[in-house]
């Protein structure tokens, strides 16, 4: 961790920088400072409404679920998301923004149901390890 008013490098739990005196109250939440890391990434078929179907990719972080048009190679080489502009995704979804996931009546799918009521029905090959993924990581 840093001092938040000299930028000190100071050990984990300090409670006052040994620099500058600054008493360290509020300290960012571990998730906050935790890398974005992929979870899960695979092909998935996004049903948008009841005749159009669009073919892309998922991928599951720490942080978010995204569903792109294409493949998000270059965070396949590292596996942290730091690099990825919002422009690479069809749409992004904070994790905290998730209320439910559910699989979709026929069991071919997922269902993602946000806070404000939207829903994203997924179809993702090795369904059964992306529910346990993402039911280990939504809360
Ligand atoms: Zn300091």
């Amino acid at each position: 961790m840093y001092c938040m008013n000299c930028g000190k490098e100071l050990p984990d739990g300090a409670k006052f920088c040994s620099e500058c005196g600054a008493q360290l109250g509020v300290l960012p939440t571990k998730a906050d400072a935790e890398p974005e890391m992929v979870i899960r990434k695979g092909s998935c078929n996004i049903k948008k409404n009841m005749f159009y179907t669009e073919n892309g990719h998922a991928t599951l972080t720490n942080k978010r679920f995204i569903f792109s048009k294409h493949s998000l190679t270059k965070i396949a080489m590292t596996g942290v998301l730091s690099a990825l502009s919002d422009d690479d995704c069809e749409f992004s979804i904070p994790l905290s923004d998730i209320a439910d996931v559910s699989e979709t009546r026929l069991g071919m799918g997922v269902l993602l149901t946000t806070r404000d009521g939207k829903e994203y029905k997924l179809g993702l090959w090795d369904l059964e390890a992306w529910l346990e993924d993402l039911h280990k990581y939504v809360k």
